[in-house]
């Protein structure tokens, strides 16, 4: 089905495999109903070690190559979108930035706890008059003696009423991208108040936050990188963050698949399985052809990032195909369910609902396509 794995690849996948036929899958429809995953879900994570996964060990995460990282989101996708989601955040956009930035003191005080999971980070960018135009943000940092001083609000932020560290981006400077600056703000800090989302179509079963500053307290120490580079390390971090968004998505369409084809061997109508409609097979083949195209796009992610080549053009195609071809499939997947798709009993309705986010975050699908139109024409159409 496949290209080649390794040993190491292959277990960590059946590893993954089998973590969430025991621990996510059997749980994810009652935690999409109570709009809340089972917080203890974030301590089985940390010691299974997928929430260390591409930190090395020294720094306290469990070490692996980006394909190995892939493989477990994509198994996470396939059980529950709302817990791929706390992976993809607090390790692939927190946890790997503090690796990737951090001072050796940020690293000690941060990574052993967010990639065991005794702490969980949350990313905060987007505020409410500035989500694909991030730059634009204008949540103030201003020097108070050796101290920063941060005012403002942020929407839409992921794991962010759960989270024990924000990793938070505020201009420090003037307009425009240059003028942004990373910190990392404990989420217990004076002045910090947060406030969770509902109401989402999916993704039910994770905290979705507003975070509000007022004043917040925090010393030079707090800044991750050099002043006025935050936006550059956001802007990396997101890049690698489609891959895992992405992977994420074919684990949906997998789980589509799975589920269709076995509905469809089941579900007899006009005297025989539905399986045996060829119009019925033509929903399959489609799901099919989409969930191994997108996982080859991803792999393709991986193994770039793997071997240290450039791979930001690449994550913006993986995404963009693979949250599209998610949405297909879980759609697709309904059709093959007829009525009985449409109510939740099925998984194939809740993998719609969190497939369609996928097209939204971390850059939205016409974001995505002016990223690859840029790099194939060197021209900048935003
Ligand atoms: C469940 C959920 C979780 C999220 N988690 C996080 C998180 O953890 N951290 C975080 O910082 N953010 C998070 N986000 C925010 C997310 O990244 C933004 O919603 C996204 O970037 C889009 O921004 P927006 O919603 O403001 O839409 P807008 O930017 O207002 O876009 C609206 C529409 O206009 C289109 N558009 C905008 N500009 C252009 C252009 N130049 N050309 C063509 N079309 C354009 C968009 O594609 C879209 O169709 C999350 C969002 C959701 C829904």
């Amino acid at each position: 089905m496949d290209l080649h794995l390794s040993a190491e690849q292959a277990a960590v996948r059946q590893l993954a495999a089998d973590f969430v036929d025991r621990e996510v899958a059997p749980h994810a429809a009652a935690w999409d109903r109570r709009e809340s995953v089972d917080p203890a879900i974030v301590g089985k994570l940390g010691e299974v070690g997928f929430l260390g996964l591409t930190i090395a060990e020294q720094q306290g995460g469990s070490g692996g190559d980006h394909l190995s990282y892939c493989l477990v989101l994509e198994e996470l996708g396939r059980g529950d979108s709302a817990v791929r989601g706390i992976v993809s955040v607090s390790l692939g956009l927190v946890a790997k930035s503090i690796a990737a930035q951090g001072s050796p003191e940020q690293r000690a005080q941060w990574l052993p706890r967010l990639c065991s999971g005794a702490a969980l980070g949350c990313f905060a960018l987007t505020e409410p008059d500035s989500g694909s135009d991030a730059a634009a943000l204008t949540t103030r940092a201003v020097r108070d003696g050796t101290d920063w001083l941060i005012t403002g609000g942020k929407v839409f932020i992921t794991n962010g009423t759960t989270a024990d560290v924000a990793l938070v981006f505020a201009r420090t400077g003037g307009p425009g991208h240059r003028g942004i600056t990373a910190f990392l703000v404990p989420t217990d800090a004076p002045g910090l108040s947060r406030r969770e989302i509902h109401g989402k179509l999916g993704l039910r079963g994770q905290a979705t936050g507003e975070l509000r500053f007022d004043g917040v307290r925090v010393p030079d120490s707090a800044r991750l990188g050099e002043e006025g580079a935050g936006f550059r390390l956001a802007l990396a971090t997101l890049a690698k963050g489609r891959m895992s968004v992405a992977a994420g998505c074919v684990g949906i369409a997998q789980g589509c698949l799975d589920a269709a084809v076995g509905y469809a061997g089941q579900r007899t109508q006009f005297g025989k399985p539905i399986a045996g409609h060829q119009l019925v097979q033509q929903l399959l083949a489609r799901i099919a052809v989409d969930t191994a195209a997108a996982r080859l796009l991803v792999w393709r992610v991986a193994d770039l990032i793997d071997r240290g080549e450039p791979f930001a053009t690449e994550a913006s195609m993986a995404k963009l195909f693979a949250s599209e071809a998610a949405v297909r499939a879980a759609n697709d997947a309904i059709q093959v369910f007829g009525g009985y798709g449409y109510i939740d009993e099925y998984p194939v309705g809740k993998y719609l609902r969190d497939a369609r986010v996928a097209t939204l975050y971390e850059g939205t699908s016409q974001i995505q396509q002016l990223l690859i139109g840029r790099a194939l024409t060197g021209v900048n159409a935003f």
